[in-house]
């Protein structure tokens, strides 16, 4: 079936980003489970702190990216669990397979897509 490909497709991706999200959780000095990056607390010497602040913001913005798409396969897990799954939220038409293949997380058909640029 062609919903259950795009299901092994979403875990096997939601995996490799649980998985890096806990190396930037662990690189920016959090426990694994801890993903809300609070700004922590660095040393005075300012030559350091920025070279770490800079570490720091790049662990956010790869993080939030990670959590991002985590959202959107968890969505799509979601809606393959309840049917839902493959239909267009604005039109409620079909979502081509072709596209859902490019694009397992697509939300919208490609005409409604077109019309939210
Ligand atoms: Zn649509």
């Amino acid at each position: 079936m062609f919903k259950n490909s795009i299901k092994e497709v979403l875990q096997e991706r939601r995996k490799k980003i649980k998985s890096s999200l806990e190396q930037v959780a662990k690189k920016s000095g959090r426990g694994e489970n801890n993903y809300n990056a609070v700004f922590p607390q660095y040393g005075r010497a300012e030559d350091e702190n920025a070279e770490e602040v800079a570490a720091f913001i790049d662990g956010i913005s790869m993080g939030e990216n990670l959590k991002k798409s985590l959202d959107e396969i968890d969505l799509a897990l979601k809606k393959i669990n309840s049917g839902k799954y493959g239909f267009c939220e604005t039109c409620g038409k079909k979502i081509s397979k072709e596209r859902l293949k490019i694009l397992p997380t697509a939300r919208y058909c490609l005409n409604c897509k077109e019309d939210k640029k």
